[in-house]
């Protein structure tokens, strides 16, 4: 439940950028009036009207997928985290420090001639595991010590792990004072089922390359008969893709509310040998689970015991390779790039290598670097003024909720007490997580990860054994996101999102409202969203609407998914308004609330014109430049394909669902964003 779409575990090139400073040309404190085009009528494309002039003269780096202010600060963000890394690696840090991990784990990963040197030695004990494997109950036990904490369901709603199942441990579905694992579907090598399973040329291009890549990295590897080993791997794969729910059947919480005892995995999905799994997987005391895809679980497992050995330790091998080419020598970073970076995403060149090292520090050692960056970055003068907005998007949720006509008593009162509980997060968590158990040596970029991997998975299997703490965050300060977490009922907003084009302090509060106002309002609404409105106060699964309550809610999201089905950015694929209604929800909750916030915020004075404009024009202008993007074609299929949120262009038009955009345009019948008042969605 994230403002913008989550870099997928296999994505490459999502979060990749270079600062082109004459294209970004960020200090105006305010609108970017030369980035309009003045030839397109408002109420006809509104996303090209606010943004046209910048897309025409920019060119999407070749390094990248995509292209606009998020991928802007998040290269700003890498530069600054590169600086703080070098910085706190200098003058010797104390073993096991802060300091001597992020330095030692960056230096590491840059170190390309010793990552040369050693080849494929890294991998040789992991390789003898697979080798050693004799029948299905040592496949079993390997299989068990794959499983990691890498997937995330409800908050980052990140589905994707290239081992056959991945854990995402939270609190309980109906026992929110106990935490619990969820098991999810995995093991594909693309992003989702539809890859393997839909009928089109272009995913039959895609799926050729795909086998094509196979057979490379097994061949890197030194493997015989790579190609007959990259057929059967992939006709694996597509098996098992057929077992796996589709994104949309993923992102529905009843479907995915499914307690089984840990007896129950022997009796009903056979194949695997479940004790052994789970005793690999330090997981044999735990009794208790949710399998959150029962169809992947049972028919994964079967095809542990119906398909050939030899077979899943040919996958396994490719999997291990294809899992750690980043940090092996440059041959296989260059095969992955070329699959992952440039057949699934467009992009033509991999980003170099100190970005990678970065990112790499960053998702590993995420909150040792995010306590650097918050100290030097982001100052508490930035913070107050963010927490005074969420006040203000509070209350006017408060006053949108209070006087909904459609809701009955009942409901608003429970909704009301959940914007009450609402724990709202601002630049970092109040607790830190404690790294101390993660050891990092210098020279092993290998074994970093590894133990980082390790050290994350050990982390949330002690969540198991301690009380459900509500003041985790799930994203880290250095982030360019967002985030709503349901069972928490908590948002966080990291500080990286707080910079200007989102936040600027220097610029006037209608810009500041209908950028960071409209995110910050965005993740509020997901709290009382279709999902949202699935979990209470305590973020137990508890459905508090009536009857009558929900029915209205559902045709308004109806009407809404209507209208982002009709959205068709190529002539066979249109936007899937069911698949991205949750993020529509909020993103027209989140803008109508931040209008209503910015109008208390006038006190009743009439808005100042600057740069030109009136104060609902800027309103509107900030919100589409937020959302002002240019994106590969290829990303942007896979985008559709997969992800829950719209691309960028359609959120810019959400403004066609609120009243006030219509004469701050003068957006008249016959416009092709025209709505009648009618067919304009309010939800809340
Ligand atoms: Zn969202």
């Amino acid at each position: 439940m994230s403002r913008f779409r989550a870099p997928s575990g296999i994505a490459l090139a999502v979060i990749s950028l270079t600062v082109l400073p004459v294209q970004s040309s960020p200090m105006t404190h305010g609108i970017d009036l030369a980035g309009i085009d003045h030839s397109v009528v408002p109420g006809d494309d509104f996303f090209a009207y606010a943004n046209g002039a910048w897309i025409k003269k920019t060119e999407i780096p070749a390094d990248k997928a995509s292209y606009g202010p998020g991928e802007i600060l998040v290269e700003k963000t890498r530069e600054q985290v590169r600086g703080l890394i070098q910085d706190a690696a200098k003058g010797k840090p104390q073993p096991g420090s802060d300091a001597q991990k992020v330095g030692d784990y960056y230096a590491s990963y840059l170190d390309e001639a010793g990552i040369e040197a050693k080849g494929l030695s890294p991998l040789k004990g992991e390789f003898a595991n697979v080798s050693a494997i004799k029948d299905k109950k040592s496949l079993s036990i390997y299989l068990g010590t794959t499983l990691r904490a890498d997937v995330d369901a409800l908050n980052s709603t990140n589905f994707y792990t290239d081992n056959i199942f991945g854990v995402w441990i939270s609190q309980g579905f109906e026992d929110p004072a106990h935490n619990i694992p969820y098991v999810l579907q995995g093991g594909l090598g693309m992003p989702d089922r539809d890859y393997y399973i839909q009928q089109s040329p272009k995913m039959d291009a895609v799926r050729a390359k795909y086998r094509a890549h196979i057979a490379t990295m097994l061949k890197l590897a030194g493997i015989a008969d790579a190609d007959n080993k990259a057929q059967a791997i992939f006709d694996l794969e597509s098996k098992i893709a057929k077992t796996h729910a589709s994104r949309e059947d993923s992102e529905d919480v009843k479907k995915a509310n499914n307690p089984w005892k840990r007896g129950d995995f022997a009796v009903k999905a056979p194949g695997l040998d479940w004790d052994a799994y789970f005793a690999a997987a330090s997981l044999k005391d735990q009794q208790n689970y949710i399998v959150w895809h029962p169809t992947a679980i049972v028919g994964t497992s079967a095809l542990v015991g119906s398909e050939p050995l030899a077979t899943w330790k040919d996958y396994l091998t490719f999997r291990l390779v294809n899992h750690y080419a980043g940090i092996l020598p440059k041959a296989f970073v260059d095969a992955k790039f070329a699959f992952y970076g440039t057949t699934l995403n467009g992009t033509p060149k991999n980003r170099d290598r100190w970005k990678r090292a970065i990112d790499s520090t960053n998702a590993n050692l995420g909150e040792v670097v995010g306590k650097l960056y918050v100290a030097k970055y982001f100052p508490p003068s930035a913070k107050a003024k963010i927490e005074a907005m969420v006040k203000d998007l509070l209350a006017a949720y408060h006053a949108r909720i209070s006087r909904l006509a459609w809701m009955s008593p009942k409901t608003k009162e429970k909704a009301l007490a959940k914007l009450a509980t609402l724990r709202v997060g601002v630049g970092y968590p109040d607790k830190w997580k404690d790294y101390s158990a993660l050891e990092i040596v210098r020279g092993d970029a290998f074994g970093n990860l590894r133990r980082a991997e390790m050290f994350e998975y050990k982390r949330n299997l002690a969540k198991l054994h301690e009380p459900v703490d509500r003041g985790e965050w799930v994203m880290v300060p250095q982030e360019v996101n967002a985030v709503n977490l349901p069972l928490a009922n908590a948002l966080n907003f990291p500080a990286a999102i707080l910079q200007a084009p989102y936040f600027d302090p220097d610029a006037d509060i209608a810009n500041n409202f209908g950028a960071i106002g409209a995110t910050i309002g965005h993740e509020i609404s997901h709290s009382f969203d279709d999902t949202g409105a699935l979990f209470d106060a305590q973020g137990r699964l508890a459905n508090w609407w009536t009857p009558d309550d929900l029915k209205h809610f559902q045709e308004a999201g109806a009407k809404l998914a209507a209208q982002f089905d009709a959205y068709k950015p190529f002539p066979d694929l249109h936007v899937h308004g069911k698949q991205t209604l949750s993020e529509n929800i909020a993103d027209v909750a989140g803008l109508s609330a931040a209008h209503d916030a910015y109008m208390l915020s006038l006190n009743g004075k009439k808005a100042p014109v600057l740069q030109g404009l009136t104060g609902d024009q800027r309103f509107f202008l900030a919100f589409t430049q937020s959302w002002r993007e240019k994106e590969r074609e290829e990303a942007l299929r896979q985008q559709i394909t997969i992800d829950g949120h719209a691309p960028a262009e359609y959120r810019g038009d959400t403004v066609r669902n609120l009243d006030a955009w219509y004469p701050a345009f003068n957006v008249k019948p016959g416009q092709k964003l025209y709505l009648d008042p009618k067919s304009r969605v309010q939800v809340w």
